[in-house]
């Protein structure tokens, strides 16, 4: 088998699913037949472990030459001059990119619509969302249009979408993944990792990408392990705490249900399993958007029409440029977090809001450290629910963000998290979550294997 062959699967099942699933923002055909030529004239003794895998990448980690668009009217038209690290990392692991994957804009969202271009739908039920905000990443694997892809998560946009969509999505320990090519949504909680199949494949492709990234100060200096190594079955003896919050209130019974069947599954094998409870996961979802919010505003000044992409044009004088661009570049919710995050930082709000969140951030962290003295992962759904119709949730801010107030601790205290596939609710697939200490996302992926 050829990579070329490979690469001509990727387009041909591109071509039968698109119009239905419309994952792609940009297809460059072109430049990935030229990569597989190059890759086909490597000697076999020099050839890697993801050697030829086609892959996707979620349109807000830059590459060099490839419109890079963030879903948003504001960077319609942007073609990075540099590649992110990741993006280095992959090429230096000889995948071929076959194209730039779909997201709510600036990867603010849960649903992908939210993207100014297309809605993104879940291939197993075209009439349901694929999830957000790297929904475009999971559905692109889902479909079988690409074998990996790369996501971000912020607050849960890598596991929901790997929930809602059948596959396996890690959102790596907070420093593990170099952000640097990765455009800010709230910098103290991005992190890119994989979405992909199987739990192999996805130990396989962390592996690649993570490291220490001069170009990335809170990327840490921590040795990477042999992710795959610790794919060996065995879960004897490990502690697994279930969060009593996990499992309550707005959590449907067939998601329940399928946690506890895991469960069952994880103790046939020799794990323990205990009740826990993670006190102010009740604090998290108010602090996450106030945090996220102010971090966005920040992060997000830099589209001025001046350096970036659009410029407006409908404006006389210097402030109008600033205002009419932005007013015209940004969609609702980008403009709402821009709104919220800007008031919760202005003076005389900072200490009420801003100083507050962080100290309750400061919590939600000691009670993973707490729970993490005594067990080895904590195990919950990824989701409440399982995939939501188009539509029904877009209307109404505050339910589309009660759907990541399982995901979003997790990225509160940067800690490591996966979803992977644990059952179907009326023929849609659920998510079971599995989160571990700081820098041991090997843990993480031995339970996950071990289930899957
Ligand atoms: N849905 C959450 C939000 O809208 C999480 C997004 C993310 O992880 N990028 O902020």
């Amino acid at each position: 088998l050829k990579v070329s062959d490979l690469v001509d699967e990727a387009y041909k099942r591109i071509n039968q699913v698109e119009d239905k699933v419309q994952a792609f923002l940009t297809i460059d055909e072109e430049r990935a037949r030229q990569t597989a030529k190059v890759l086909d004239e490597k000697l076999d003794s020099t050839k890697g472990i993801l050697y030829g895998m086609p892959i996707g990448v979620k349109d807000n980690i830059v590459t060099k030459g490839l419109r890079t668009t963030c879903a948003s009217k504001m960077l319609e038209n942007f073609d990075p001059i540099y590649d992110a690290t990741v993006v280095q990392k992959l090429q230096q692991a000889e995948t071929v990119t076959i194209g730039k994957l779909n997201m709510d804009e600036f990867a603010m969202g849960s649903s992908n619509e939210n993207s100014r271009f297309q809605k993104t739908r879940n291939p197993w039920n075209l009439d349901r969302v694929p999830g957000g905000s790297s929904g475009g990443s999971a559905a692109a694997v889902a479909a079988g249009e690409v074998l990996f892809s790369l996501g971000s998560d912020t607050g849960g946009s890598i596991r929901q979408p790997a929930a809602f969509c059948g596959v396996v999505g890690m959102k790596p320990t907070y420093g593990r993944v170099s952000r640097f090519g990765l455009v800010a949504f709230a910098s103290s909680l991005d992190q890119i990792g994989p979405i992909t199949r199987t739990v192999e494949d996805n130990a396989y492709l962390l592996q690649a990408i993570s490291g220490l990234d001069p170009m990335d100060s809170t990327s840490a200096d921590v040795q990477v392990p042999n992710f795959a190594a610790a794919l060996t079955g065995d879960v004897k003896g490990l502690k697994i705490a279930v969060p009593k919050e996990y499992l309550g209130e707005g959590v449907n019974e067939t998601v329940r249900q399928s946690v506890l069947d895991a469960l069952k599954v994880l103790e046939s094998l020799g794990a323990v399993w205990e009740e826990v409870s993670l006190p102010h996961s009740k604090y998290a979802l108010a602090t996450y958007y106030l945090l996220s919010s102010s971090e966005a505003s920040a992060n997000l000044a830099r589209f001025d029409g001046v350096r970036y992409g659009y410029r407006t044009p409908n404006a006389d004088n210097l402030l109008d440029l600033y205002k009419n661009t932005r007013a015209e570049g940004f969609g609702e919710e980008v403009k709402r977090r821009i709104m919220l995050g800007t008031f919760a930082l202005s003076s005389g709000y900072y200490d009420a809001y801003y100083k507050k969140a962080q100290k309750v951030r400061t919590l939600i962290k000691q009670d993973f450290e707490n729970i993490f003295e005594k067990y080895d992962v904590i195990i919950g759904p990824t989701t409440p629910t399982p995939a939501f119709k188009i539509g029904e949730k877009i209307d109404d801010p505050m339910t589309m963000y009660v759907n990541d107030i399982l995901t979003i601790p997790v990225n509160l205290a940067g800690v490591p998290g996966i979803s992977v596939p644990c059952g179907f609710d009326q023929g849609l697939p659920l998510g079971l979550q599995i989160i571990g200490k700081h820098f041991d996302e090997a843990t993480i992926y031995r339970v996950a294997h071990a289930f899957e």
